[in-house]
């Protein structure tokens, strides 16, 4: 199914041509030119978020998305526009508000249900992919694909922040003891929003912490399917992240295997017992090694021509 294992080879030989065109100045990725027409491509094993994260602009090529959500690449972003009618993107000096254009919609789509709700003019739309998805310099592991979002948990009480208001402005945590509760702060409208979400046909999955996962189990008197969607994650506290599933047709875009049957709700309350109780450390682990920072090659080789792409 994928190619990699022959990549490094075909790449080395595709490269001579791309750095002779481009004069291969690294440097170029430093001046914060407006367009990052000369991407500078590696054989190395330098760390591919060193290649994705200085890229200013999508690729032009047609929408699509490669590989899985912690290992790929996104072609033809689409750019959130930084304020809309229902929605705010935040911390806009990273450049991460680019997605697949089926995040877009959704993005759409979910603020205004969210601007329904009482307090709530919109979404605040906190880190979704960068120009050309690919791994991060700091911060996720996925996001790599251009289908997941974090949507912030502070109610967006207007829409006209400033440039410098969304890189200051913070959001607020909803929880309390470590993620086993939720907290004052936490409001029948979260229920709503997420709910919403995760009632959505493209999103795959919904990550949260605990706390508020039992929380939605308890208040949910309808319906309850939504809920096997949402799933109790680490941290997830001051945002809640959308993962879309991948977009109908497109086949290098490896979906998650779909959660397990039900609502998850005993997960969800046996990670919360977890947590109030944790469990004696396991005196055999071994210390998990570090991973070594992915490379080109260890990316669908499609990923080598979306960072090459003008
Ligand atoms: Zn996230």
């Amino acid at each position: 199914m994928r190619t990699r294992f022959l990549f490094p080879f075909a790449f080395a030989v595709s490269l001579a041509g791309c750095m002779s065109t481009t004069g291969g100045s690294s440097s170029d990725y430093d001046t914060g030119a407006p367009r990052a027409t000369a991407v500078r491509v590696s054989t190395s094993n330098e760390p591919a978020k060193a290649l994705f994260g200085p890229v200013a602009h999508a690729s032009a090529q047609r929408p699509e998305s490669f590989g899985g959500y912690a290992r790929g690449c996104l072609a033809g972003a689409v750019q959130l526009p930084e304020t809309g009618p229902t929605w705010q993107a935040m911390r806009l000096s990273r450049n991460r508000n680019w997605g697949h254009p089926a995040l877009i919609s959704f993005i759409q789509r979910l603020s205004a249900k969210a601007a329904a709700q009482t307090g709530w003019a919109g979404l605040y739309v906190g880190d979704m992919s960068q120009p050309r998805g690919g791994p991060m310099r700091s911060g996720h592991a996925s996001h790599q694909l251009g289908l997941d979002a974090d949507i912030w948990m502070l109610p967006p009480a207007r829409l006209d922040l400033t440039a410098a208001e969304r890189e200051n402005l913070s959001s607020i945590s909803m929880q309390r003891a470590n993620g086993a509760y939720v907290n004052g702060d936490w409001t029948r409208a979260h229920h709503q929003v997420i709910k919403a979400a995760a009632s959505d046909p493209a999103v795959a999955r919904i990550f949260v912490f605990a706390g508020a996962k039992v929380q939605m189990c308890k208040d949910e008197t309808g319906d309850r399917a939504w809920l096997r969607k949402v799933r109790p994650w680490y941290g997830h506290h001051y945002h809640f992240h959308v993962r879309l599933a991948c977009p109908a047709g497109e086949s290098a875009c490896e979906n998650q295997a779909p959660p397990p049957a039900g609502d998850g709700c005993k997960e969800a309350e046996d990670w919360v017992a977890r947590i109030l109780n944790p469990p004696p450390p396991d005196p055999n682990a071994k210390p998990t090694p570090p991973r070594a920072p992915l490379t080109l090659a260890d990316l669908p080789a499609q990923c080598a021509s979306v960072l090459r792409s003008e």
